[in-house]
């Protein structure tokens, strides 16, 4: 391994600088490193001096190169200031006052809190402990955003930070980034959150996109009156997805001789019918022959999923309250709650279906949350969790505007 070339590069010690070079027999490389006396400016005066006064040895940790550590004893020169007297250290470009990593090891580890990747790993590329890489990343403040994007998402996801089971997830829609994420789920906090932006910055929200969620709509509505709530188009499919799968349970409990059958091609049913294959298209038949009440509720979900080839408002709206009143005929349980609930979100849900915005972005962003939860040691810490998920956010919203 060459010592020289990536030297002055990666870890900016100019050869000049290196006054011994130890590779040890683990391959690990050791410099001795002193800068010649220069003029220096006193930090309490402002005079120049070159008055050397003996030198402090430190120790530096610069990082790993090809699996192997590179560390330094940094002989740093102190002066003396022929004006006022005090003594102080000269500058120099490889480590900060206080610290025991180089500057150089440092920004690769700020880079790396943007990117996905363990706590424990960042700790090995850096030749630091666990410890101190989470003493950094709480170092790392990242402040409430000034701006609210006019699409905004908002959604939960399950946390395991700061003792909350349910945090919040705030996006930016239409530029597909993480606007901030909250530690707790409750209507104060919420508020409290909402209220902290100026009210400019809460006109800005035209449109808000979440789950039918009543706790969501309550707050949003009172905080940004003026916004129009819309529902997730996805969330709103899935409600009625949920309602054909609690119809198939019920009837697999009851049609025992059918049971298996039922369990086995449950995902038949929730399938797209003009994406089945021949023997999916007999099963299919087989099972709508053999329950009445799954047919139904086969039935009404094609029904519903007809509103996405509907356009304009009013035969979308036309076009939901028709399948309401089916649904109301056709007496099944599982089906009940849609009456209240999707007339209490109509507006909402009419909105889901003309308007092109839904929280797929939102959702995706809960599956990266999922990720960083599984691989991370350490981020239990919301602040800590909070920095990471937004650094990464950045980052990935800026190539997304570059591709
Ligand atoms: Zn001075």
């Amino acid at each position: 391994m060459s010592t020289v070339n990536y030297t002055e590069i990666i870890f900016k010690i100019k050869e000049e600088y290196i006054k011994h070079t130890r590779v040890n027999e683990d391959g690990s490389v050791h410099f001795t490193l002193e800068m010649p006396v220069a003029e220096q400016v006193c930090p309490h005066c402002g005079e120049s001096t070159r008055k050397s006064k003996g030198k402090r040895s430190r120790e530096v940790k610069f990082g790993v190169i090809q699996h192997h550590p590179v560390t330094a004893t940094y002989l740093q020169r102190r002066y003396t200031c022929q004006e006022c007297h005090h003594t102080f250290i000269e500058k120099n470009p490889f480590v900060s006052r206080y610290l025991q990593i180089s500057k150089s090891n440092m920004e690769y580890l700020f880079r790396q809190f943007s990117e996905k990747g363990s706590f424990t790993e960042m700790a090995k590329r850096s030749d630091i402990s666990v410890s101190t890489v989470i003493r950094y990343c709480s170092k790392l403040a990242i402040p409430k955003p000034k701006s609210l994007p006019t699409v905004l998402g908002i959604d939960e996801y399950k946390g395991n930070a700061g003792g909350q089971v349910y945090q919040v997830i705030i996006t930016d829609v239409r530029n597909h980034s993480i606007v901030d994420i909250l530690p707790k789920r409750d209507t104060n906090a919420l508020i409290q959150y909402f209220s902290s932006f100026s009210r400019k910055a809460r006109k800005q929200v035209t449109y808000i996109i979440m789950d039918m969620s009543p706790l969501f709509k309550l707050v949003m509505q009172t905080m940004f009156p003026h916004a129009h709530i819309v529902a997730d188009r996805y969330h709103v499919c899935r409600l009625v997805d949920w309602a054909v799968e609690r119809v198939r349970k019920r009837e697999q409990k009851i049609l025992v001789a059918h049971s298996k059958m039922l369990k086995h091609n449950r995902r038949i049913l929730m399938k797209n019918p003009d994406r089945l294959t021949e023997s999916e298209q007999i099963k299919l038949q087989e099972i709508l022959r053999i329950s009445d009440d799954l047919r139904i509720a086969y039935g009404l979900r094609l029904a519903f999923r007809k509103v996405f080839k509907t356009f304009s408002i009013h035969n979308i709206e036309r076009h939901l309250q028709l399948w309401l009143n089916i649904v109301e005929r056709s007496h099944l349980v599982e089906f009940n709650n849609f009456k209240l609930s999707f007339t209490n979100w109509f507006p909402q849900i009419v909105n889901a279906f003309v308007l092109p915005y839904s929280n797929g972005f939102t959702e995706g962003c809960n599956n990266k949350i999922k990720v960083l939860k599984r691989i991370s040691y350490g981020l239990r810490h919301f602040e800590r969790f909070r920095v990471r998920i937004l650094m990464l956010s950045k980052k990935n919203s800026a190539s997304y505007f570059h591709s």
